[in-house]
């Protein structure tokens, strides 16, 4: 069973793939939603606004701290910047759950969204999938213990520490379920 943090953002689009992979997902809005979750996934949206919602709500922060320390946690795009340990604006929340740096928007804005394919590879993996750039961040700092899950143009798109995994783009949107199969499915072979 799979939280998807439902306070603003597209968690619709994570849903539709979760249930592609057959696993069972439950919305959260509050701490009480967490009870019976085996991980989460943070979307993207915009991380000021789910900011502003998240800190009306310290109990809901609280929970997701405690669930971080041994069920996995996907961000994407805005789901990554609040994830991230720094992203340079005091109107986002960093839980720091990935000891990264992200830049928000570093992609450029709204209209210069774009689709790639991105490559996501480690010893035993090497896939390129679709996804979409939408006012992406950018990764430009990656500390102690983070891997590089994926990368774009030589630029890191993807990374995990531990069971988490942030990704600045959205493969959900393209209906790719590679990266959630990786974080809640434990998907590590050679393709
Ligand atoms: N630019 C947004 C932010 O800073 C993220 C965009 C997205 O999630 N697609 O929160």
């Amino acid at each position: 069973m799979v939280g998807v943090l439902a306070l603003q953002g597209n968690f619709d689009s994570h849903i539709r793939i979760l249930k592609k992979i057959n696993l069972k997902h439950k919305l959260v809005k509050t701490s009480d939603d967490l009870s019976s979750v085996d991980g989460l996934i943070i979307p993207g949206g915009e991380s000021t606004t789910i900011t502003n919602l998240l800190r009306r709500n310290q109990s809901l922060i609280d929970g997701i701290n405690q669930l971080s320390k041994n069920k996995p946690i996907l961000g994407s795009c805005a789901g990554l910047i609040l994830m991230s340990k720094e992203s340079k604006d005091s109107r986002v929340h960093n839980f720091g759950f990935l000891d990264v740096t992200t830049s928000r928007n570093a992609y450029g804005r709204q209209v210069h969204s774009f689709e790639a394919k991105i490559n996501v590879k480690n010893n035993t993996m090497n896939y390129d999938i679709n996804v979409l750039f939408i006012r992406a961040p950018k990764v430009d700092k990656i500390n102690n213990d983070v891997e590089v899950l994926a990368t774009f143009q030589e630029e890191v798109v993807a990374v995990r520490q531990g069971k988490h995994v942030g990704i600045s783009c959205h493969p959900e949107l393209l209906d790719e379920t590679l990266i959630h199969e990786i974080c809640f499915k434990g998907k590590n072979e050679i393709s």
